[in-house]
């Protein structure tokens, strides 16, 4: 059994921050471009990302504390671990590398990279540069309903953004800001260590290639200040539990002209009352009277969007499933609709009245072996063992 805990090298009382911090090292240590066709290294980097996946997500952590790596597994849906063996692929595992440095995945991926190597290799930590603003994580709640249909939701969080008083300068007035001179603004100065020719930050300015000489009051410099920000999350039709988005740009602004972070909003479906769903198909139970089941009926059936009617033929037996095309969620990837999947449940009459026992009795006196074939394919199976 592989200890998460272990695999990162941090104790069971390592905050969030630790977990990222030994994470970050390892992955770059192990990220498969530095080590090409090194399998050995491959399957270290799958290992340190699943880790990190479990031990940086509270909830994932608390089951993984509780039940170790099988607590995970169906823990969550679509967006959940996936099952157990944790990574099997290289592409989860970069996914979450690219979530831990704030890359977020996508089109920037490759350049993303190139910044993360380079502060590497760099050895320092650029405290002082252009920096990408965190990300943010929240969940939604939507309804059958709303999965079906598609929903605006509209949320409040607490962002760093870019300070109005200042513009995002740091300095009060626009002459306030001068370029540094120990690297002419480049932010960066050049050194040769060995063969190589090194760029480190610049000690002056700390990387920014500029100095505010009148800080701004209101953000004390930093360009930015804490906000309540409302926030428009579309959802589009068709999500289902555990589904997540990415809203890129909708978390802290960055920090010295970087970049800012994203929004991950990740949506939980809530239950229904009759309903039930399963992939695109949504699924309802059915109950029906013992006479209706002989002798079929017609029968009116909510849906998500209103009603339909289905015909129960004669002789229904419980766990009959009836098909309504096309009633069912739409598919998320615009593949088409799911299907309304109607099990019908035959209730046995209970509480009967003097008279419909009599009718019952009457009716079972009439009854033949053709009206129940199940029993008769029964009877003649225990024939064949007794007889
Ligand atoms: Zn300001
Ligand atoms: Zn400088």
């Amino acid at each position: 059994m592989t200890d998460y805990y272990e695999v990162l090298g941090v104790s069971k009382e390592a905050s969030v921050d630790e977990v990222k911090k030994a994470y970050r090292k390892m992955a770059l240590k192990y990220h498969p471009d530095r080590n090409k066709g090194d399998s050995e290294s491959e399957k270290k980097f799958k290992q340190v990302s699943e880790a990190y996946e479990v031990l940086s997500d509270d909830n994932k952590r608390k089951m993984y504390d509780a039940y170790g790596a099988e607590g995970l597994s169906g823990a969550a849906g679509a967006g959940g671990m996936g099952g157990m063996g944790g990574f099997s692929s290289m592409d989860e595992a970069l996914r979450t590398f690219m979530g831990a440095f704030g890359g977020g995945g996508g089109g920037r991926g490759g350049h993303g990279l190139d910044s993360i190597f380079g502060s590497f290799f760099g050895g320092e930590e650029r405290e002082g540069g252009p920096q990408q603003g965190a990300s943010k994580k929240i969940s939604i709640e939507v309804t059958f309903e709303e999965a079906a249909q598609g929903v605006e939701k509209e949320v409040m969080i607490t962002n760093f953004s870019e300070c109005s008083s200042c513009e995002g300068r740091g300095a009060a007035k626009a002459d306030g800001v001068r370029s540094c001179a120990q690297c002419g603004g480049q932010g960066q100065v050049f050194q040769s260590r060995g063969f190589f020719s090194m760029s480190s930050t610049c000690p002056s300015c700390g990387g920014e290639g500029r100095v505010i000489t009148d800080p701004c009051r209101t953000c004390r410099g930093q360009g930015r200040v804490k906000e309540k920000q409302k926030v428009v999350v579309k959802i589009p039709a068709g999500v289902d539990e555990g589904m997540r988005l990415r809203l890129a740009g909708k978390g802290d602004s960055g920090e010295r002209g970087g970049p800012p972070g994203d929004l991950y909003v990740y949506l939980h479906l809530k239950a229904h009352e009759i309903f039930q769903r399963r992939g695109d198909d949504l699924l309802l139970e059915l109950p029906i009277g013992f006479a209706e089941a002989g002798l079929g009926c017609k029968k009116e059936i909510p849906t998500l969007t209103g009603h339909a009617r289905i015909v129960i033929p004669e002789g229904t037996q419980t766990g009959k499933v009836l098909r309504v095309r096309s009633e069912g969620f739409p598919n998320v990837h615009g593949h088409g609709k799911g299907d309304l999947l109607v099990t019908v449940s035959v209730e046995t009459p209970t509480k009967l009245s003097e008279q419909q026992r009599e009718l019952l009795r009457q009716f079972g006196e009439l009854e033949g072996p053709a009206n129940h074939p199940k029993n008769q394919t029964f009877l003649e199976k225990l024939k064949g063992l007794f007889g």
